[in-house]
């Protein structure tokens, strides 16, 4: 017979949500001896996770301490899967943090990403931080994450979920992301729309992020296989998932002024994402009105790729 703490330790999770924040909760669940079922409304293709330029660095998440932690432990983990990048999609890459010095980042990061060096006038007109980061092509890394949580027993349902009490399990976990806003509710979480370029790559290496002080603009380009990403937009409480031509010229425009090869790019697609961004990430636990156990692990903002692996690894804790 199954004692209750047996329950706990081996029973059934449903994880709702199947953007990086559920599949990567899922997995570390799974490969912890629970029996995981993921639910999730949109196909991987259609999440904002697939839309992310897949850079790791904390931006636009709170609060910033907590976030710190998660993504360190996140770059142990992607810095082993980057052993790996044809199967995880997971690559160290080499590339300028516009307006950035060494002295700004702090010893949390410089103490971990020691290669951390001001960036030459070669490599940046202007100041910068050379940094060695993982970048994560999503298009790969969702699907490889979708692997292995089968591989560890986990199964993926398209399933979409209006009230969470819905999931027949002993613990739920919701990592719906912006969708929590209406499931929870929790009207906290709101969208930061976030717009991409992609563009056939002209021969461009390194990634690059820069910030104009005046406009507040951030724009970056990101070498993924096969394609160049072009960004960004951040726009507070926009929900069209449709892309603007105009924002799509100027993204193109701002970024050939930083590299002129740009320009001329071949377009093959324009992408979409509206981040989760709350005050705080909502990463806690929570009871359900028939007294289950449910953890939140939800509102990761522009950094949801950065963090994954320590919020999941805490989800995974207070699942237990
Ligand atoms: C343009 C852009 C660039 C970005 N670049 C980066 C970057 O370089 N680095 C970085 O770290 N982050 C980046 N981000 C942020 C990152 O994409 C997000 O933080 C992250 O994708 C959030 O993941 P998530 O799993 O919480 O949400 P999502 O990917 O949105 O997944 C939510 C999941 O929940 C499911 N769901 C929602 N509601 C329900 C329901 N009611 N029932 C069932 N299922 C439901 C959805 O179907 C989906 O599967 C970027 C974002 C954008 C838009």
């Amino acid at each position: 017979m199954e004692t209750e703490l047996d329950g706990e330790l081996t029973g059934e999770v449903v994880v709702v949500g199947g953007g990086v924040i559920g599949l990567t909760t899922a997995v570390v669940l799974a490969e912890r001896g629970r029996r995981v079922r993921l639910w999730t409304r949109e196909p991987v293709e259609r999440t904002t996770s697939v839309v992310a330029g897949g850079l790791w660095w904390p931006y636009r998440i709170e609060p910033v301490a907590l976030a710190q932690a998660w993504a360190l432990r996140s770059l142990d983990v992607y810095e082993e899967l980057a052993a790996r990048p044809e199967e995880t999609g997971v690559r160290m890459s080499e590339g300028v943090l516009g307006e950035t010095t060494p002295d700004e980042v702090g010893a949390w990061a410089s103490a971990r990403l020691p290669g951390l060096r001001a960036a030459t006038a070669g490599e940046y007109a202007g100041v910068g931080l050379w940094a060695r980061l993982p970048l994560v092509d999503m298009s790969a890394h969702l699907p490889w994450l979708r692997r292995r949580l089968v591989a560890a027993g986990g199964t993926v349902e398209d399933r979409a979920v209006s009230d969470l009490a819905e999931a027949d399990a002993p613990v739920v976990v919701n990592c719906t992301g912006l969708g929590a806003r209406d499931l929870v509710p929790d009207p906290s979480v709101r969208p930061v729309r976030g717009q991409l370029v992609v563009v056939e790559n002209p021969g461009i290496h390194d990634w690059l992020v820069s910030a104009d002080a005046g406009s507040g603009e951030t724009t970056y380009f990101l070498p993924q296989p096969g394609r160049l990403l072009l960004g960004g937009t951040a726009e507070e409480d926009a929900w069209s998932t449709e892309p603007d031509p105009a924002v799509a010229e100027a993204i193109v425009r701002r970024c050939a002024a930083l590299r002129p090869e740009i320009a001329g790019a071949r377009v093959l697609a324009h992408r979409v994402g509206l981040r989760p961004a709350r005050d705080a990430v909502r990463l806690e636990r929570a009871v359900l009105p028939d007294g289950r156990r449910l953890v939140h692990n939800y509102g990761h903002g522009g950094a949801g790729v950065t963090v994954a692996w320590g919020c999941a690894e805490e989800a995974a804790r207070l699942a237990s």
